[in-house]
């Protein structure tokens, strides 16, 4: 099927952006923590393929194989091994799904930040229809990928992240979507029973914290409210108020506003699909049985202008931010990001997200979202804000890599280990 010979094609593509990553702090010196052995076999060369892999299909293979090749044999600037089993049970598995969808695991407590995979052209989206494509979502969904899915995390309701969710929300076996309430009344629309959608802005749950942001801009519910968290099975949930840039330029603001009312039918138009208010998560993974915070995770799915979207500080005392999944998309739009959230939370390791053009399957050669400043400029920030001091190696595709900051291609597996 599709999915399989994705999923092999890529396995080496898979590296890329890691390496194009650690090369370019390679090539910057020797203060990041992602110099190391891991990397610096292709380090001469992975921040030219970075640049070049989005040129030509054949091209980007070709380079793609010699970087993996490159970093196979090495080992992290520790010793450790790049050979063996990553620590599976012990660490946070991470998969990145493509656009802006990670799935988080820690034993069997699963988390989802959703992905798009039906991506319709950008024809449709400006000028057409869209709509799920069930065949898209079946070839690249790895069945039962979701079945211990227990909440869908969704930041706002733009289509490209809302237009899978109801069939990502079949592969689960009970999940729960958790979005603004522009979320809620659009897949009512599409037909996901009422009992699996809370909005978390709702001023009848209050569950959202506003104390780093004005009232809410659809809802009213107040700046200042504290929210609360979301108790998963295994984990929790902070639903963070948040805000969402313009895309283009920094002029165009793409689906602005809110979608109020349950629109029946479920819009076709992708500008229907308003935003809403945006919100960020903050997911801590429990010790099983215990409260006994393992893993602290943050996700956006837009960047934010600090301090909006931030977790406000009484969330940091209990326990300090292992993995910030940070969105790429539109990044050039607002102030200091990536480098105001890293200076100010110190998180152990940094993903970046959506930084891949959407308006294509991925089954494609990958390249950059379209009209948007090189994300290359997006990985020196971040690997410019970690600084140099050193973490445990992460296992990428079974393999041991020295670094902190990865923007990987959709299919990377991640193991992080644990504090
Ligand atoms: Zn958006």
């Amino acid at each position: 099927m599709i999915l399989g010979r994705q999923r092999r094609s890529s396995r080496a593509a898979r590296w890329l952006l890691a390496l194009s990553a650690c090369g370019g702090d390679v090539s910057d010196g020797a203060q990041s923590s992602s110099a190391s052995g891991a990397s610096s076999t292709g380090a001469g060369t992975s921040g030219t393929i970075a640049g070049t892999a989005t040129t030509t299909a054949a091209e980007s293979t070709t380079s793609r194989t010699d970087v993996a090749s490159a970093s196979a044999g090495s080992s992290g600037a520790d010793g450790s091994s790049s050979t063996g089993e990553p620590p599976a049970d012990e660490g946070l598995q991470v998969r990145f799904l493509g656009v802006g969808g990670f799935s988080l695991r820690y034993r069997d407590a699963q988390v989802l930040s959703p992905p798009m995979y039906s991506n319709p052209d950008v024809l449709s989206v400006e000028f057409g229809d869209i709509a799920a494509d069930p065949a898209r979502v079946a070839a690249f969904l790895e069945p039962g990928s979701l079945s211990d899915t227990s909440a869908i995390l969704v930041g706002h309701a733009h289509y490209d992240h809302l237009l899978d969710v109801p069939l990502l929300w079949e592969a689960t076996a009970a999940a729960t979507i958790y979005g603004n309430t522009s979320v809620r009344n659009l897949m009512l629309a599409a037909g996901v029973p009422e009992r699996a959608l809370v909005a978390v802005d709702d001023p009848a749950v209050a569950l959202a914290d506003m104390r780093m942001c004005p009232d809410d801009m659809c809802t009213g519910l107040a700046a200042g409210t504290e929210g609360a968290w979301i108790e998963l099975p295994g984990a929790r949930a902070r639903a963070l108020c948040s805000e969402h840039p313009d895309q283009i330029f920094g002029i165009v603001h793409f689906a602005p506003g809110c979608v109020d009312t349950v629109p029946m039918p479920l819009p076709t138009a992708a500008d229907q699909w308003r935003e809403g208010a945006t919100m960020a998560f903050l997911v801590d993974f429990f010790e099983p049985g215990t409260r006994t915070i393992a893993f602290r995770v943050y996700v956006q799915d837009a960047p934010t202008n600090a301090p909006l979207g931030f977790p406000h500080d009484s969330l940091l005392d209990e326990h300090a931010i292992d993995l910030a999944v940070l969105n790429v998309g539109s990044w050039e739009n607002v102030s200091d990001h990536p480098g105001a959230f890293i200076a100010a939370f110190a998180p152990r390791y940094v993903l970046g997200g959506h930084w891949e053009d959407f308006f294509r399957p991925q089954d494609q050669p990958l390249q950059p979202i379209p009209l948007q400043a090189p994300p290359e400029d997006f990985d020196a920030a971040a690997l410019a804000a970690l600084g140099d001091e050193p973490q445990p190696p992460v296992w990428v595709d079974g393999a041991s890599v020295q670094a902190r900051y990865f923007r990987p291609v959709p299919g990377t597996d991640f193991v992080f280990p644990p504090p």
